[in-house]
């Protein structure tokens, strides 16, 4: 199927490594100009240097710290007033906790970095979308909207938050021939995945590997996901032929959430 990608400008944020990086390959793989933003410029540098000549030649590295609102409005200032046709909205995940546990200071720290920040930089490249009449605003949320997540309180409140936006945000762009979805990780395998399962290892008195193991038998599949199966839902999503597809979130989780 070709996706219609070839020369689509677009901009993925928190791309050094994991999920974000994957979706920025996938849609450079695709003929996309990528602009690869994180706080990592050198980390950006050094996957983007393992492609293929001809997909590295169409990414580049921006800097980007998604916690500093300087930083946000300094990529959106060196964009304009060109903008991006298609953008990836990924944040960092926040750290685990239990809901009663969290103080305030680090509710407004992570909802600024994973919500707040990423609703300014999104109304600040969208007015060139609305003048081409075609944009994607694609955001990596979690399948925590659908199903909490026991003890990641931040993540299952911050994200309901970012659901609710690209909700309405979808509704009152969609006359303009700009797409706004959601995309919903179960597991997909990454540093965070290893990271949350570390700690779970630590706080139970068990090992990465045992918790890695009944984490992945409660999945259907039955195995985590890999960044690339998402980031092809992504790429699809983001090209010509996902015309008719907005305001909708769609899980890739293996069958995890079992709900309907
Ligand atoms: P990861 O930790 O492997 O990668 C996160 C990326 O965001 C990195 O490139 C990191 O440098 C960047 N980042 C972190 N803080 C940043 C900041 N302040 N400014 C700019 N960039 C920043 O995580 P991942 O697994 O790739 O997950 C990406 C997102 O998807 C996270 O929000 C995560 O919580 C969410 N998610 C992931 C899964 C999963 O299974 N991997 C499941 C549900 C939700």
């Amino acid at each position: 199927m070709e996706l219609g990608l070839h020369g689509k400008r677009t901009l993925v944020l928190g791309a050094s490594r994991g999920l974000g990086a994957a979706c920025a390959a996938a849609l450079a793989r695709e003929g996309a100009t990528v602009i690869a933003a994180a706080r990592s410029v050198d980390d950006t540098k050094a996957w983007i240097a393992r492609e293929p000549a001809d997909v590295a030649a169409r990414l580049s590295a921006a800097k980007l710290d998604l916690a500093e609102r300087a930083s946000v409005d300094a990529l959106a200032d060196q964009l304009l007033p060109q903008g991006v046709d298609i953008l990836v909205n990924n944040s960092g995940g926040p750290p685990p906790g239990a809901a009663a546990e969290i103080p305030l200071e680090l509710w407004q720290q992570q909802f600024a970095a994973m919500a707040g920040h990423i609703f300014h930089l999104t109304g600040r490249l969208l007015p060139p979308m609305l003048e081409r009449g075609w944009g994607r605003i694609i955001t990596i949320a979690s399948s925590g909207v659908e199903q909490p997540i026991p003890n990641l309180a931040l993540s299952n409140g911050l994200r309901m938050a970012v659901l609710g936006w690209s909700k309405t945000l979808a509704a009152e762009v969609a006359k303009k021939g700009v797409t706004v979805n959601l995309v919903l990780p179960g597991r997909i395998h990454t540093d965070r995945v290893d990271q949350l399962d570390a700690a779970a290892a630590a706080k139970q008195g068990k090992t990465r590997e045992e918790i890695a193991k009944a984490s992945q038998a409660t999945i259907p599949m039955a195995r985590y996901g890999r960044p690339e199966e998402l980031a092809d839902v992504v790429a699809f999503l983001a090209s010509t032929r996902a015309s008719y597809i907005t305001g909708s979130k769609i899980r890739v989780d293996g069958g995890l959430i079992r709900s309907l």
